[in-house]
């Protein structure tokens, strides 16, 4: 092979067949990407990795377990030759040139006909680097531009998208060329570090037209927002709760239909007590597509972060999580507190400050033990982070004399001071 500049280029693979030669470690790093781009992945390989079964017994790929024949190449698009044995390897090469077919080579690259890059995906963004034959400088590349986009500079990826369908190389735009419809993402924003987003909603984020943001959100998340977006504060939205929930809903899809791209971005995880299923539901009535995207929930990062597991081996084998907002007593309590008394494992409580006087009392009055060890978290995660110690029988009167506020969960159950030294 000369050494001539390799040409770049993005195969779209999807149902097309690719034969993968050899069932080792190199097999294993490569196929992931080949099923991702949809490729009809042929795998000849006496032996598999572990984790090559697993996408055999799945159905992910078609196994063959024998050694290499030519004809294995028949209706193939590209052929990765991933062999240790350098003979083995010239023969899937030498059929592949035959046959026209691109090969990569795992074990001599100057034979290869194609070589695949160190790669960095971003959403939508592909980043690929081949680094002139030395695959370490591929890959040192690739972990400096990784580094850059993932800095929390969601500009760099956005600021030039144009709006509208994508022109052409030629420039030119699709016949319907006009603004493209817009959508919804419900995005858990984690529960307080702005850095317990997902990376799949930091980009949304950074993405967004429209952010309608919740009270609980991290303030830190909107101030890296990109110039330009409108910010939306659904904890100023004046009128009761259920009003303000169907201005918020309104909101959503007003801004959808014309076409921007909206990110509702809620504390924690958008279901968990989150009302996330009523703005899916409204936008999906107003014909809005809506992408969800989870969070880290407070009901177990908060007592995480103040050294609780909410499960422990031979301690907790369940843990509940539920909403103290009705008191118990309420006609409206959908809770079965005296079922929850009888639990042996981890109770979380959310929203439960106001009521926690008539809910311990509730639980022990059907059964759960005063001693049981209780704590409250006091904004878990954040630099506001407050955690007190107690016991179920005492720790209403705790959080009254030590002045905790919302949000905070309380958490009960034998998993509190496990972790303790
Ligand atoms: N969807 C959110 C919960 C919304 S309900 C989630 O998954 O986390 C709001 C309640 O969540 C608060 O009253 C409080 O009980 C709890 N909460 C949210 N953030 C919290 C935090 N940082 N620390 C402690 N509790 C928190």
């Amino acid at each position: 092979m000369s050494d001539a500049n390799p040409y770049p280029l993005g195969l779209r693979l999807a149902g097309l067949r690719v034969v993968v030669v050899g069932g080792g470690t190199v097999a294993t790093r490569r196929v992931p990407a080949l099923l991702d781009a949809g490729a009809d992945v042929l795998l000849v390989s006496p032996e598999l990795t572990p984790a090559l079964r697993a996408h055999a017994d799945a159905g992910r790929l078609r196994w063959e377990p024998r050694r290499f024949v030519p004809d294995d190449l028949d209706g193939a698009w590209l052929v990765q030759a991933v062999l240790d044995d350098p003979v083995a390897a010239a023969s899937v090469s030498a059929a592949a040139a035959e046959r026209r077919i691109f090969c990569v080579r795992a074990d001599d690259r100057t034979a290869a006909t194609a070589w695949t890059p160190a790669v960095t995906r971003h959403g939508p963004v592909t980043v690929a680097v081949l680094g002139g034959g030395d695959p370490r400088r591929a890959m040192s590349t690739r972990d400096a531009i990784r580094t850059l986009l993932g800095a929390r500079k969601g500009t760099l990826l956005t600021d030039s998208v144009e709006e509208g369908p994508l022109p052409n190389s030629f420039g030119q735009r699709a016949p319907d060329a006009g603004r493209a419809p817009g959508r919804v993402a419900l995005v858990g924003a984690g529960p307080g570090d702005p850095e317990l987003i997902t990376v799949k909603g930091w980009r949304l984020l950074t993405e967004a037209d429209v952010v309608v943001a919740d009270r609980l959100v991290p303030g830190l998340l909107l101030d890296e927002l990109r110039a330009g977006v409108e910010l939306v504060d659904a904890s100023k939205i004046p009128y009761g709760p259920s009003r303000s929930q169907e201005e918020i809903n309104r909101i959503l899809v007003d801004r959808a239909l014309a076409g921007a791209f909206v990110v509702r971005l809620k504390g924690g995880d958008p279901y968990v007590f989150g009302r996330g299923g009523e703005e899916l539901l409204a936008c999906a009535a107003a014909g809005v597509p809506v992408t969800v995207v989870p969070g880290v929930t407070s009901s177990v990062a908060a007592p995480a972060a103040a050294g609780i597991p909410v499960t422990h081996r031979a301690v907790a084998h369940e843990f509940t999580v539920v909403s103290g907002h009705v008191a118990p007593d309420s006609p409206d309590s959908l809770v079965r507190w005296d079922a929850l008394a009888r639990l042996r494992g981890t109770l979380v409580i959310l929203m439960g400050l106001k009521n926690l006087a008539a809910i311990t009392a509730t639980l022990l009055a059907h059964g759960r033990r005063a001693a049981t060890p209780a704590a409250v978290v006091q904004e878990g995660t954040t630099g506001g982070q407050r955690v007190l110690r107690s016991t179920l029988g005492a720790v209403a009167a705790d959080v009254a004399a030590e002045g905790f506020r919302p949000p905070a969960v309380v958490v009960v159950g034998d998993v509190v001071g496990k972790l303790d030294a």
